[in-house]
């Protein structure tokens, strides 16, 4: 009998009203429920975000150290629990043991960052320009915010967005994606246990179109932090534009690394497979352009083909697996749609390219790692994110060209460059179209600290992360006092 996970809701683990679950199964194991959840709907979020909209009086007037104390004690208890979290990730999403185990320390360690964030919310004081005056500005936390995540970091991202929020001194109600929820239904048992006061922070399991839907219409939710597809992303967008209210969105990629003439071939090959097919290509940072200079392009992928073929794909759990699985049959279905697409429009499959059968491979999602080459920009296999293991190999004659070719995308979420040329290395960074710009290092690889968010249809609303996370949470008041 598979465990079943409740919802959290005014520091309470109740059932959604319905009483209907849903059975979350292992992606390399169809044979394994991981658990069962709440098929909570519309009724059972709106029920979360009565009681975040009760607790954030209270919760605003706790002075953010406090706030902080939270967060470094929930921290403390995912530490203890360390490996059975990385086993329960890996066993939700497919990523390998030691992906998942650097995930949940990095959810560690956004907790700790915002926990210590509450003791400086650095605000300004600004001269004033008349005498005696002295003026500075607050932050201020402005409500009930929701939480919309996807499945592909089913701890960092929850982790990431609550914990700004929490510090901030709102309120929030987490919708975690219906393909991972176990991880983030870890945090906030931690968080729970840590004592956070009730309704401070609020779970609600269920579907996007129901659950999530929800969030937006719930008349206390002042704004909404969402990661996941264009068209979700969109959709929300315009509910709470119409509305006035704050939207955060992280969305897709289609992200490039150029590989220059003068690059250190083996370490461009080893950026390449890291950044295209390590945690199956499902980041949203993975790289699924390789843009290359003519004079280096046949030694690299002789080496680059070499290399992925080496790529071991499995059961993320099994010691020495590189690669686990898509994480649905429905993601599945997408890599090998893309892949039959690309040979359609005339591009070159030089490695991988199949679904992986056989023995516990008809167990689960695999697929190969796939490289393409004799691609062209304007192809959709260019154009489109397929979020799998599928890198699209194009070839340009210099510097410009392939600059041309890395902005020519409607996305703009990650870009690197590798390169000994410090003059190109800054040319790159001026002039690329991408939020996250990366040198001689692979497209995916962010740091907690530091700002995260991308540009063009990647990307809308204030950065998350590092200390610009605060602002979508807060509001800014100023004071003038003539003493
Ligand atoms: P998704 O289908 O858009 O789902 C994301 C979240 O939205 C899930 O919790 C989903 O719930 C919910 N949702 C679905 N329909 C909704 C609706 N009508 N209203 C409100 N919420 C709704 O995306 P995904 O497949 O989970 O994630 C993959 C995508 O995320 C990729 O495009 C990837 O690039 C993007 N991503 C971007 C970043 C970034 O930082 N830029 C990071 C990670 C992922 P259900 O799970 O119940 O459907």
């Amino acid at each position: 009998m598979p465990e079943t996970f409740k919802n959290y809701v005014a520091g309470q683990w109740i059932d959604c009203r319905s009483r209907k679950t849903f059975d979350h199964v292992n992606p390399a194991n169809n044979g394994e429920i991981v658990g069962r959840f709440q098929a909570s709907g519309a009724e059972d979020v709106h029920a979360a975000c009565d009681a975040a909209e009760r607790a954030w009086p209270q919760w605003a007037q706790v002075p953010a150290p406090k706030r902080g104390e939270y967060l470094f004690k929930a921290a403390d208890l995912l530490e203890q629990r360390l490996a059975k979290l990385a086993e329960d990730m890996t066993r939700e999403e497919g990523k390998t043991l030691p992906e998942s185990k650097a995930e949940v320390k990095r959810a560690i360690s956004i907790f700790r960052y915002y926990a210590g964030e509450g003791a400086r919310m650095f605000s300004y004081q600004i001269p004033s320009e008349r005498e005696s005056v002295f003026a500075y500005t607050l932050r201020k936390p402005l409500g009930v915010f929701g939480l919309v995540t996807p499945w592909n970091f089913p701890s960092a991202i929850p982790a990431w967005q609550l914990a700004p929020a929490l510090v901030a001194g709102d309120t929030v109600v987490l919708k975690p994606a219906s393909q991972a929820p176990l991880s983030a239904w870890r945090l906030v048992e931690a968080l729970h246990e840590a004592g956070i006061p009730a309704g401070v922070l609020n779970l609600v399991t269920g579907s996007g179109t129901t659950a999530g839907n929800a969030l937006a219409d719930h008349p206390a939710v002042r704004g909404i932090s969402f990661t996941g597809s264009n068209t979700v992303g969109n959709k929300l967008y315009d509910k709470l534009a119409a509305k006035r209210l704050r939207i955060q969105l992280e969305m897709g990629g289609k992200n490039p690394t150029i590989v220059l003439k003068d690059a250190d071939i083996d370490n461009a090959v080893e950026i390449l497979v890291n950044g295209a097919f390590f945690s199956t290509g499902q980041k949203c940072t993975s790289c699924s352009r390789a843009i290359i200079e003519q004079p280096i392009y046949d030694k690299l992928m002789e080496k680059l083909i070499a290399r992925t073929r080496k790529l071991r794909v499995g059961n993320g759990m099994e010691a020495g697996v590189d690669v686990g699985p898509a994480v649905s049959e429905h993601q599945l279905e997408t890599d090998l749609k893309y892949i039959e697409l690309a040979r359609k429009e005339g591009a070159e499959l030089v490695c991988g390219g199949r679904r992986i059968t056989g023995g516990q491979y008809d167990k689960g999602y695999f697929v190969e790692p796939t490289i393409f080459t004799g691609v062209k920009p304007e192809m959709r296999i260019a154009q489109e994110e397929v979020f799998g293991p599928v890198l699209a190999v194009l070839v340009a004659d210099s510097f410009a060209e392939a600059m041309q070719v890395a902005n020519k995308a409607k996305f703009g979420l990650s870009a690197s460059i590798v390169t000994r040329d410090l003059s190109r290395a800054h040319e790159f960074i001026n002039t690329i179209e991408a939020g996250l710009i990366v040198v001689n290092l692979p497209t995916a690889g962010v740091e907690y600290q530091l700002p995260f968010g991308g540009t063009k249809a990647s990307s809308f609303g204030q950065r998350e992360q590092g200390p610009t996370a605060l602002d979508f949470y807060t509001e800014t008041r100023t004071v003038y006092m003539r003493y």
